[in-house]
């Protein structure tokens, strides 16, 4: 049952001590992880920094992925056929990013000067890992840390560290020791991880307090910092889309992963014209959708991933309630596992909690628009800027719609669609900076320039 070890400098190593891992459809304990200590954080950042000098860039392979699946269900509570999906982009991520290139860029060669920009390694990374998305987080960050040439410090998050340890023997037995490290916590080393002076740059997704703690910590030794943080994703639906066409994919965008998910819908405005009917057909998805232990088949929406979560979600549901109606949905309650069941709240207005703030779990707000430019201005009136999306069936008046939106990410016509090679980051208190493609590879670097000097004369 103890079989899960830390990573550090090459070593698969205990714990000082263990914390349980609790399967969240079931509240059964899964496995005792090794808990690190300071001391195995500090060691791990040590092994990092002696593993730099030396590494060249590795692509890795991804293998095991049944077993892979089986676990993050098991420790994370998506349904199996998400798992799958997830091991499926991670390896996506994997192969795609580590194919990526740092050319020389000449941006003078004349008369009097040669300039020529390089893009160096930092120096040892530390990737911050949230629960919701555990080894495809990992994906997004180790490929383009190492193949920039650095090495890495993974922390995962305290209730999902199963899979990126799994994850960890994999690295163990393909790269040098020390390139990448992995200490599991209890909520604890965060901070010493983000403010360790030996660190130089720290890639963080997670909640936008964390993240600003993290930046503040940064401070200290001017750290470069990538944040992906928090968002309160809006969906406009204008008056001319079709609700029986739009309304599965809306569903799916508001509640995969039980609406665990960075970029999901999480405010839903509807022109007046198709409100009742796109209520309706939201309603009806979310009472045909089957909620249970992931591992089942058939099963669409698993448990809130950690008992925190869940108390967060059943707070916003007792609201929403008050604030507006729910029309489908609701808590499970009568058997063990942290359930919700995917819910739909109409009649409800900005200034609601669930309208506000974002809710991360299964409840979706939909909200009556008359104006298209109201739409717009209430989709902005958000401090997050992750994403956002137009629906209609008339390409041109979305597409207008769309670039008044302020998000890193505006879709048309869907929601969620992500890749490696699309650059992916939040606007305003969503983030700061980018992940994926070259722009996200120049963040794991410093930019250098090699000014020469051409003297004719000589
Ligand atoms: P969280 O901020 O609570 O934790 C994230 C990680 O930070 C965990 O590993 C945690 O142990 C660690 N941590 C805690 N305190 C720390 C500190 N002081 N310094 C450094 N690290 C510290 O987030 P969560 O609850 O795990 O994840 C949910 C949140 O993450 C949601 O807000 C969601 O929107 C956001 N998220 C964003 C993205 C994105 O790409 N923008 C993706 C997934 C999740």
């Amino acid at each position: 049952m103890s079989d899960y070890k830390l990573l550090i400098g090459g070593r698969l190593v205990a714990g000082d001590t263990t914390i349980p891992v609790v399967n969240p459809a079931t509240e059964a304990v899964i496995a005792d992880c090794p808990r690190g200590s300071a001391a195995q954080m500090d060691e791990a950042v040590a092994a990092a920094k002696a593993a730099f000098p030396g590494w060249a860039a590795l692509p890795i392979a991804d293998r095991r992925a049944e077993e892979f699946a089986r676990l993050l269900t098991r420790e994370q509570g998506k349904p199996l056929s998400e798992s799958t999906a997830e091991l499926a982009y991670t390896e996506a991520f994997l192969r795609s990013l580590a194919m990526l290139d740092l050319p020389v860029r000449v941006v003078e060669d004349g008369e009097q000067r040669r300039v020529e920009l390089h893009r160096r390694p930092l120096g040892v990374v530390a990737a911050i890992i949230p629960w919701n998305f555990p080894l495809l987080i990992v994906a997004f960050k180790l490929p383009l840390a190492l193949l920039a040439g650095n090495s890495m410090v993974i922390k995962p998050a305290p209730t999902t560290p199963l899979t990126t340890l799994r994850f960890g023997e994999l690295c163990a037995e393909t790269l040098p020791p020390g390139v990448v490290n992995i200490v599991t916590d209890a909520n604890d080393l965060g901070a010493r991880l983000s403010s360790h002076p030996d660190v130089r740059k720290v890639t963080f997704t997670g909640s936008t307090e964390t993240g600003r703690r993290v930046m503040s910590s940064a401070a200290a030794t001017i750290k470069r910092i990538t944040l992906e943080l928090g968002g309160n994703d809006a969906a406009i639906v204008l008056d001319d889309a079709d609700p029986k066409a739009v309304a599965p994919k809306l569903f799916a965008g508001a509640f995969m992963n039980a609406g665990q998910v960075c970029l999901a819908i999480k405010r839903l405005y509807v022109h007046e014209r198709l409100y009742d009917a796109v209520c309706a057909e939201l309603a009806a998805l979310a009472e045909a959708a089957v909620v249970g232990d992931g591992l089942l088949p058939d099963v669409r929406i698993g448990p809130l991933q950690n008992r925190a979560q869940y108390d967060k979600v059943l707070g916003f549901l007792e609201e929403a309630g008050r604030d507006g109606r729910i029309i489908a949905g609701g808590a499970v309650t009568g058997r063990p596992g942290w359930f919700v069941r995917p819910t739909i709240v109409r009649d409800i207005a900005d200034g609601a909690r669930l309208v506000d703030e974002e809710q991360f779990g299964p409840i979706l707000p939909v909200i009556k628009v008359t104006d298209i430019d109201d739409a717009v201005r209430r989709a902005n009136a958000s401090p997050y800027g992750l994403g956002a999306s137009v629906w209609s069936s008339n390409a041109d008046r979305a597409y207008g719609v769309a670039c008044r939106l302020e998000a890193g990410t505006v879709w048309i016509n869907t929601h969620l669609d992500f890749g490696p090679t699309i650059p992916f980051g939040g606007a305003k208190q969503s983030g700061l900076g980018v992940e994926f493609a070259e722009e996200g590879l120049a963040e794991f670097t410093q930019l250098t320039i090699i000014n020469r000097a051409i003297n004719r004369a000589n």
